[in-house]
């Protein structure tokens, strides 16, 4: 069986990336990896289905004890990708989905050449800033720093595989969909394929 795929989805913070996956996650072979934060929940998030939320010390703890694939800090709260459920769901041939800012992916870059990196980016900054207006869950002060970090984090887009500009949703999720295909068609997964070209009778 092959290793499941590693996919890293980056995107500002109200670009609809969750609505997206959430889209693609109705698919079978998806594992979502959920992260671990220091951030306090917002309103109707459950701890482990949304985030594994986690006081500072034991997030440190889990750093120390080699726990964490990646960790950064974005705005002020620190995020990282538990390491034991990646690669074990990859090893049982689930493709694992991380959802991680910039510079844990670009983190996971180095640590992982064979992941593949998708960035999700909003028709517009200023549109972004209505989006985050509209889904009300952060104060005003919040969104003026989400969307000073949405304009770094654009920067990184040319550093990704893919790109794709969450405009209209149906598209943008087929889009999603249209790169998983092509990677899975990708000559250096279809070993076994290839066997069976070459030895069936
Ligand atoms: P939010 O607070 O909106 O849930 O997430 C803020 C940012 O942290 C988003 O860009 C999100 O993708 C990123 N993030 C979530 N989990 C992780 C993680 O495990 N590692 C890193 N590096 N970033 C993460």
């Amino acid at each position: 069986m092959n290793k499941g795929l590693l996919i890293v989805v980056s995107a500002p913070s109200g670009c609809g990336k969750g609505t997206i996956l959430g889209e693609v996650l109705k698919e079978d072979n998806f594992y979502y990896s959920v992260s671990a934060t220091t951030r306090c929940p917002r309103e109707g998030e459950v701890n482990g289905v949304n985030y594994h939320f986690i006081s500072k010390e034991e997030f440190q703890e889990r750093i120390d004890s080699n726990g964490m694939l990646e960790y950064a800090e974005y705005c002020g709260n620190y995020y990282g990708t538990p390491r034991k459920e990646v690669e074990q769901m990859r090893l049982e041939g689930k493709d694992v989905i991380l959802e991680i800012e910039v510079k844990g992916a670009m983190k996971v870059r180095t640590l992982c050449p064979d992941a593949i990196f998708v960035f999700i980016a909003p028709p517009s900054v200023k549109e972004l800033e209505r989006r985050l207006r509209k889904r009300g869950t952060e104060t005003d002060d919040v969104i003026a720093k989400r969307v000073s970090e949405a304009a770094n984090e654009l920067t990184y887009a040319p550093k990704y595989d893919y790109l794709i500009v969450n405009g209209a949703l149906e598209k943008a999720v087929d889009d999603f969909k249209t790169v998983i295909k092509a990677e899975k068609l990708k000559a250096c997964y279809a070993t076994e394929i290839l066997d069976e070209v070459i030895n069936n009778a």
